[in-house]
Parts: C-alpha cells; structure tokens; sequence
C-alpha cells in the first residue's frame, strides 16, 4: 500500500469546503482592494531562488526541493511565491504597464522541513506582491489588505508586529555591529550560526536555537542605524496604519527568513496555534527586481499560511464555511426511470439546481437512505405514473412536506426550490 509523503496532506471532500469558504472570503477582500490573481509555475529554475530568496537563507540552503529534469536542468519545486511572480513581472515587462500593479495568488509551496502542528512540506500559501510603488502608503495598504482577511474572518488576537530592516546603507552599519557583537557571544552561538556570523550575522536573529535567541535579545537593533529616509519612512507607514485603525507593536527582532527584504517587515502572529504561530509574513523588498532582472522597481508583499489560518479559526471555534448540499436526489424505479431521471437532471442543473441521480442501480429505499446521508434538500421518486402524467412529489427532506410539480416545468420546480433556500 503506497501511502502519502511525509509532510503531505490530503484535503478529503469533508474539509475541502472550508478551504473553499477561505479562498472565497479572500478573493472577495482582493476584489475590494483591487488586487489581481497571477497565477505562475509550481517550478522555476533553481537559480531563481538561490538569487531571488537568498544563497544564505534557510530555504536554500536546507529546504528546497531540486531535481534535474531529463536535460538535466536543475529545477525547484517553488519554496514561495514572490520570486515567481517577480521573475514573471521582469519577463512580460509588466514594469512599463500601469504601476503599481496589485497581484494576488493562492498556491501551494514546498519545503523540506521537519513536519508538526503548522508545518508541512506541501502547504498552501495566499500572497499578495504590490509592484512598482516606494511610498508608505502602500506598506500600509499591503498590512491593511491582510488585516482585512482576518477581520472578514472573524479571526480574534492577532498580534501585528513590524520592523525597518533599513536600505543597504543602514543595513552595512548595522550589519558591522552585529559581527561585533555576535563575535565577542560567539560561544553560545550553534554551528549555523558561526558560519552565519560571516555570511549573513542578521539571520542569527531569526535562529531558533535557544542559545542563540538569547543572545540575539540584547544584539544591536537596526532601528538604532536605520537612515533618515528609512526612519520617515518606518514613521510614515506608521502613520498610516494608526489611521486605518490598526494596532501594531515594534519589535527590532523581526528580521524575516528571506534574504530580499529591505525597510518594513512585518507579522502577524497568534497565541492560539502553538510553536509555528506566524500566520502572515511579509515585506518590502526594492531590490529584489534588480537582483532578478535589470530594472530598478520597488515592490513589497506578504504570504500567509493557509494551514495555519485554519488552525487558527478552528481553534476559536469560528465559522469555516459549510458544505452545500445537493438541491433535488432524483430517485428512480426500473431502467426507464433511470433514463428519464438522467433527462430530468439535466434540465434541472440547466436551471441552477444540483441535481442526483442514482447512479448505482439501487433499491428505492437504498436511494432515499443515500439521499439522505447526503443531505439533499429536496428529493423526487420518478416512476411509470410519473412518466405517464408528468407530475411528482417532490419532497422537502428537512419538512416532509410535499409540493406537487409539474416535471416539464422546471422553471416552476424551480422557484419552490429557491424560496425553501
Ligand atoms: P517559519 O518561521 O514558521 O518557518 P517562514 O518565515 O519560513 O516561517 P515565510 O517564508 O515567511 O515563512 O512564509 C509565509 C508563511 O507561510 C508563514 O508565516 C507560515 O504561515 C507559512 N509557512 C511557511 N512555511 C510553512 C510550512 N513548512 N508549513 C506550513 N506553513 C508554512
Ligand atoms: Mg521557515
């Protein structure tokens, strides 16, 4: 028996509904903000994520999954979805379209990471990426997006919390004092860490090796070396977010685990959902279209796990969406009926009703049990008089009222359906 890959999932008909439920809701806020849904390769080449995500990062150095095709082209499963979209936006030129261009998807993305409670190695991501705009206003307009979702949710206690990681400017400084200041803690520091010391010191903040997060408490904070632009513009996104009634917390430690962010960063985090308790995470990164093509353009976004976010609502008991069941199990006696049932559904799903039919040449009685378990709202039996007269019952399943219809009217049949709704 071939069972699924470790730190895969199977989504199964009895759940499927609630992703339905949550994709619905944010497609609906993406509408509201004027976002546009790109949809992109489930693979890229390898260097796009070595170059877009980072060389020193956890995801590409640990987590990725990379194979050689048949031309032996190397090849990855994408890890996230910002450096698809971009290597996309450079390739079709979207820079010289309208700016600032608004995207959104819902994807599935591949980690190889050790799988627990909201960690998986397939899981689901809604992002959105704003291409093309520097100001303020749009890192506000990104979190307000995301807060959004949680409050059309109904998701209670999230936290906000956001940071300036700076330009390069701010960051060389600030990066000097870091190697300073984890050199001279460098024995508490894990292995990763030693060598990030070199490479990368600002990832040691983002370790979650206990040691070293103890350290990192006391490590120099970027908001102490960020440059005057960057300050105004940390204070102006701030400004915009009290405006839109957000409440936030600055917290210098949030740094992010991808190498391309630059200025605000930000999460959102919930107390509800244990250790791997970031939901959304996101930011500004100006120098991403000039690492993967040769355009200077600002961008900024975020990716929000969609397995957590469920988590989430499940875990404050909120209200995910509900299966719809069938509207009309059209059951039938002997193979004629059969036939004329099939007709029947036909012009009924022609209408807008969902329509069953048996399909397994069951008893009568084993239909209407099968109806049942389904759900269905209404259900009508089709036999020789019904055939015969073109009339039936049809029958309220909750009620056990019957109303009878006129089988070649399926306007009418119709209307009795949607007024029970
Ligand atoms: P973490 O610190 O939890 O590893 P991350 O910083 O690696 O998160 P991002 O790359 O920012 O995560 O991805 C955005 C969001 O995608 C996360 O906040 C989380 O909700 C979700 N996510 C990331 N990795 C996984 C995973 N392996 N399984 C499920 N969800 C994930
Ligand atoms: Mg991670």
């Amino acid at each position: 028996m071939i069972k699924m890959p470790r730190g895969t999932k199977d989504i199964l008909p009895d759940e499927s509904y609630k992703w339905q439920y949550v994709e619905d809701v944010i497609k609906g806020v993406c509408r509201d903000f004027n976002f546009k849904e790109i949809r992109f390769p489930t693979f890229e080449h390898t260097e796009l994520f070595q170059r877009g995500v980072g060389d020193t990062t956890d995801v590409v150095q640990k987590e990725m999954y990379t194979f050689s095709d048949k031309d032996n082209r190397s090849l990855t499963l994408r890890p996230e979805g910002t450096a698809g979209v971009m290597r996309s936006f450079v390739e079709h030129g979207l820079y010289g379209g309208a700016l600032p261009l608004k995207l959104f998807y819902l994807i599935s993305c591949f980690r190889y990471e050790k799988p627990q409670a909201g960690r998986l190695r397939e899981f689901h991501q809604f992002g959105v990426e704003l291409l093309g705009s520097p100001s303020p206003a749009s890192d506000a307009e990104v979190i307000s997006l995301a807060n959004a979702i949680f409050t059309r949710l109904g998701v209670r206690d999230l936290h906000l919390i956001i940071n300036s990681l700076g330009c390069r400017d701010c960051r060389k400084e600030h990066s000097k004092a870091l190697k300073a200041y984890f050199t001279a803690h460098k024995d508490g520091l894990c292995d990763t860490c030693r060598e990030r010391l070199e490479k990368n010191p600002m990832r040691i903040i983002d370790c979650k090796n206990e040691s070293c997060k103890e350290i990192a408490k006391d490590a120099p904070s970027i908001l102490d070396y960020i440059c005057g632009e960057c300050s105004d513009h940390f204070e102006e996104t701030k400004r915009h977010l009290t405006a839109a009634g957000i409440d936030f917390t600055v917290d210098p430690t949030i740094v992010r685990g991808l190498d391309y962010y630059s200025k605000t960063v930000f999460e959102f985090v919930s107390g509800d959902i244990g250790a791997q308790s970031t939901v959304c995470g996101g930011g500004r990164y100006d120098y991403l279209a000039r690492e993967l093509g040769d355009i200077d353009c600002a961008g900024l976004g975020f990716a929000m796990g969609l397995e957590r976010l469920l988590l989430v609502m499940e875990a404050q008991g909120l209200y995910v969406g509900e299966d719809r069941p069938c509207d009309v199990y059209i059951a039938s006696m002997g193979s004629e009926a059969s036939v004329y049932a099939s007709g029947l559904a036909a012009k009924m799903r022609a209408a807008g009703i969902s329509a069953e039919t048996d399909l397994m040449k069951k008893s009568l009685k084993a239909q209407m049990k099968y109806a049942d378990r389904q759900g269905a709202r209404f259900s009508v039996v089709i036999g020789e008089s019904e055939m015969e007269t073109g009339r039936a019952q049809l029958k309220n399943m909750a009620t056990g009222e019957k109303t009878d219809i006129d089988l070649n009217d399926v306007t009418a049949v119709s209307a009795v359906i949607k007024e029970a709704k």
